[in-house]
């Protein structure tokens, strides 16, 4: 129980950060300097003011500087960061723990700033790669897996720009969806990775029919992928294990 609760804690400190990239990457802020500060009014936020989830609560959601109401997003994105990391421990031992959890992140990030920004930091597409190359370098014994799921990605990414430059002469499918696509090959495997994106494009299509429904039809709206691809990636990893 003790130890669950520094799980806990440390999951709403990771989510905290999260917030930070979330807010600075799109912007093109740094993520190190300066300290956080208010959106709203630019004060900076004493340490003592920026505990995960608390500080949101004590304050009853705003600044406690210039009064402006602080994005409800901010708590909650703590709160999943800090439950994720408790199941994290529970389902897996370590070292699979770790690169769950890391995956798990990125995932997380990515899938916030494509629905919000309809863009993908190459940056973290990078940290992404280099945190299962090292778990890889470190732990594993096989690379068989990795190595195959990545030549089926890459496989899907030559049948989609091939299939896109047959049919629209160009090219429709994001290349950060396409790189993810890869990345995601590499850490499910060959099966998974087809699965996860049947799965995707499957949710994404069920989304789009009820945007559709609620908001009238509309061909020009964007449909971010990342978050479809982020949960089936999850969803197969947890429920299709290798
Ligand atoms: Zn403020």
């Amino acid at each position: 129980m003790f130890e669950d609760s520094l799980y806990f804690i440390l999951g709403s400190i990771i989510g905290s950060f999260l917030n930070v990239i979330i807010y600075r990457l799109p912007r093109n802020l740094s993520i190190i300097s300066p300290r956080s500060f208010c959106p709203k009014c630019d004060e900076m936020i004493p340490f003592y003011r920026n505990i995960p989830i608390l500080s949101f609560i004590f304050q009853l959601g705003k600044c406690n500087h210039c009064s402006g109401k602080i994005s409800i997003h901010y708590p909650i994105i703590e709160i999943i960061s800090a439950v994720a990391l408790l199941v994290t421990v529970i389902l897996f031992s370590y070292p699979e723990a770790v690169l769950f959890y890391w995956m798990f992140v990125h995932l997380f990030v990515l899938s916030v700033i494509d629905q919000k920004w309809m863009k993908i930091p190459i940056s973290l597409l990078i940290s992404m790669t280099l945190g299962l190359m090292g778990y890889h370098l470190i732990w594993t014994v096989d690379l068989m897996v990795p190595i195959s799921g990545l030549i089926v990605g890459i496989g899907f990414i030559v049948f989609v720009v091939g299939l896109n430059w047959l049919i629209f002469h160009k090219q429709t499918m994001g290349w950060g969806d396409l790189i993810l696509v890869v990345i995601l090959g590499a850490w499910l495997g060959t099966i998974q990775i087809f699965l996860t994106i049947f799965l995707a494009s499957i949710l994404a299509l069920v989304a789009f029919l009820l945007f559709s429904i609620i908001n009238g039809f509309n061909r020009a709206k964007y449909l971010p992928f990342i978050p479809y691809l982020s949960i089936s990636a999850i969803l197969i990893y947890l429920f299709y294990p290798l």
